[in-house]
């Protein structure tokens, strides 16, 4: 989706750097946007594309109406050139392919503008190669990077970008994106959106994978932890078998565990699954409070676990632990 800088929330610190960029003219050629996963990078740095293509540029960016807007919102604008993983990794092959196309004359008058995302999936040897392209870019290109771990970026790379930065906004700010997407709001109840963005980490993009995840699955999860059922806990551990992204898997078990936690321990403030209280309260007098205390630090360092761990066997051991001890 190709937007203004207008559909970017919350981060008005980097939209006002970018502003004036251009403004002045003075857009560097390396630019990195970094910051946490889905709190609006690649949608700042897609309006900033347009506003660098736009000939009628507005305050909120491109104008969406002329000729190169338009062209860039349907995904040809021959200046425009992006580079993606297409598998694990950007492979130097892919930077070399980049370079290739840089090297021949620009299509259109506008400046030319690459998309590098994420460009911490770089290999070492790819960034080694877009290092020069970053020295010395042809005229009138800009280069734009977008990560969301600086640190897995080499040194080299990010001191020759201006860096801007986004920021993790505040539950509240998550909360009422969300609600504001017409279909988002009608699709889920306000409680599902209100615990989504509690545990989405300050990420608009965070937060709607935890609702599309968590269909169902915090409701499984208080059935999990009100009684002992050794079927239903070895069907769990399946389904965490090769999961992808244990932080989004992990998400309803920790937010179950943490409200009936707060709970047990004889406070309401901050329940996150408010829909769930009546259930949450029963499951409550399974344990005492420090037993509760003890499951949610279990399930904080299983959400710390490498991505290389053994997940099936971990929840699957948690479980098992859980029902044995009081
Ligand atoms: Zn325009």
């Amino acid at each position: 989706m190709v937007g203004t800088f207008g559909d970017v929330h919350g981060q008005d610190r980097a939209v006002a750097l970018l502003l004036r960029y251009l403004d002045t003219g003075n857009v560097p050629p390396g630019l990195l946007f970094f910051g946490e996963e889905g709190v609006g990078k690649e949608m700042a740095a897609s309006a900033f594309v347009s506003a660098l293509f736009c000939r009628n540029r507005g305050t909120k960016g491109g104008c969406g109406t002329c000729h190169d807007c338009r062209l860039h919102a349907s995904g040809s604008h021959p200046n425009f050139l992006r580079v993606s993983p297409e598998k694990q990794n950007i492979l130097i092959d892919d930077i070399r392919r980049l370079q290739e196309e840089l090297s021949l004359k620009a299509f259109s008058d506008r400046p030319r503008a690459v998309l590098i995302a994420p460009a911490d999936k770089m290999t070492i040897q790819a960034a080694n190669a877009l290092l020069k392209t970053l020295e010395e870019p042809p005229p009138g290109t800009h280069l734009l990077l977008v990560a969301h771990r600086i640190s897995r970026l080499p040194p080299t790379i990010v001191s020759r970008c201006q860096k801007i930065s986004f920021s993790p906004l505040t539950p509240r700010e998550v909360e009422e994106i969300l609600a504001g997407i017409p279909e988002i709001g009608s699709r889920y109840r306000p409680e599902e959106i209100h615990g989504a963005a509690a545990c989405s980490g300050g990420s608009p993009g965070r937060a709607l994978e935890v609702l599309e995840e968590a269909g169902g699955e915090r409701e499984k999860w208080v059935r999990l932890l009100s009684s002992p059922d050794p079927a239903a806990i070895t069907e769990t551990a399946a389904s965490w078998k090769g999961a992808a992204d244990l932080s989004r898997k992990i998400a309803a078990p920790l937010s179950v565990v943490r409200d009936i936690a707060l709970l047990s321990s004889g406070t309401e403030m901050g329940i996150i699954n408010e829909d769930l209280k009546n259930a949450l309260r029963a499951a409550a007098g399974r344990k005492t409070p420090e037993g509760w205390g003890r499951s949610l630090k279990a399930l904080l360092s299983m959400s710390r676990m490498p991505p290389q761990a053994q997940k099936q066997l971990m929840v699957e051991a948690f479980l098992f632990e859980f029902h044995r001890k009081g």
